[in-house]
């Protein structure tokens, strides 16, 4: 049985994607080592990918690489987004168990460890559940509607409230990384990897430092990544929409036949037949855009583009494992 190699202490990888944090990087490093200081076994690493920041984060990284034969550092060409560079992390990890996390302290490191311990316990994917949010009352109603939304409509089983915040085992990782699709919501590939997963509560803490690097428009592309790549009841919708309004067409259609004929009146309406065909054809235009967004993604998927360009890595030589 597996579960022999669960009471070993593996090998745990911790990725962390970073851009521009360079005010809160040297309490996340003293922080982080702390935990990984404490865990047991050996051959743990952290890996951190620099997604082209512009401040002096890579500056940082590499003295502590320098440091900590333990630290890997992977910079990016330029900056390609939070998912883009926990991939590019992803694909550098070399440990039993991945935990992937935040580098802006909103993700306590202090947590892993309690993580490790379902581990043990024989899940193979343990994930942050964010019980409770220090961020505005709006984006704590925005995610929460987003959440139960997204998971209603989806055909992978999501956990609520869940993050990228997460412990998961090498074959866990083999599926996210077997999924060659450009558009990435760890979150939800993970979900949708299987195997035995849980959640554990937690408190999401404030940023350390800093505004979130998530604008507005940022957001509502991880958001629109998470509906789009995880279901298609948008389309149906369209079909769905469609049918009601033909039936309700042929329903009137009938009456104003009945009324002519029997009743010697025909309906009338200049106003009510221009409302009518505007919001049809609004109708029209907002499902010709929903279709526009797959068939977008289809071809952003069909080009096969490179999700990262590496720029550099700086890898202990001590630590000779494969990979
Ligand atoms: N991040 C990144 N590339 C980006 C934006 C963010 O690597 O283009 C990193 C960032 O440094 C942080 C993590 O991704 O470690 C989460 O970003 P952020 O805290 O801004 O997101 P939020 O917590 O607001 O969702
Ligand atoms: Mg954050």
């Amino acid at each position: 049985m597996e579960s022999n190699d669960r009471t070993e202490s593996p090998r745990v990888s911790v990725a962390i994607p970073l851009y521009e944090e360079e005010e809160g990087l040297p309490e996340l490093l003293r922080r982080l080592t702390a935990v990984v200081d404490r865990l047991p076994g050996e051959g743990h690493e952290m890996i951190f990918v620099d997604d082209g920041s512009k401040d002096r984060t890579l500056e940082l990284l590499n003295e502590a690489a320098d440091e900590d034969p333990r630290i890997t550092v992977v910079a990016l060409s330029r900056n390609f987004g939070h998912q883009a560079a926990l991939t590019a992390a992803l694909e550098f990890v070399r440990g039993d168990v991945v935990v992937m996390m935040d580098g802006d302290l909103q993700d306590a490191p202090e947590i892993i460890p309690l993580m490790l311990e379902r581990i043990r316990d024989g899940y193979d994917v343990v994930y942050a559940r964010r019980d409770r949010r220090q961020e505005p009352w709006w984006l704590r109603l925005a995610y929460f509607t987003y959440y139960r939304m997204l998971s209603s409509v989806s055909n992978v089983e999501l956990p609520l409230d869940a993050g990228d915040f997460a412990a998961f085992t090498a074959p866990v990782l083999e599926a996210i990384r077997s999924a060659p699709e450009r558009h990435r919501y760890l979150r939800g590939l993970r979900a949708w990897a299987g195997f035995r997963q849980t959640g554990i509560p937690v408190e999401r803490d404030a940023r350390h430092h800093g505004k979130s690097k998530y604008g507005f428009r940022k957001l509502l592309r991880l958001a629109s990544d998470g509906i789009f790549s995880f279901s298609i009841v948008p389309i149906r919708l369209a079909a769905a929409l469609g049918g009601i309004t033909i039936l309700a067409t042929s329903l009137f259609a009938l009456y104003a036949l009945w009324a002519k004929l029997f009743l010697d009146r025909s309906p009338q309406g200049f106003t009510a037949q221009i409302l009518v065909i505007t919001f049809v054809s609004g109708v029209n235009l907002l499902f010709l855009g929903v279709i526009g967004e797959y068939v977008g993604r289809v071809y952003e998927e069909v080009k096969e583009r490179p999700l990262y360009v590496v720029r550099s890595v700086q890898r202990a030589g001590r630590s000779a494992r494969h990979g």
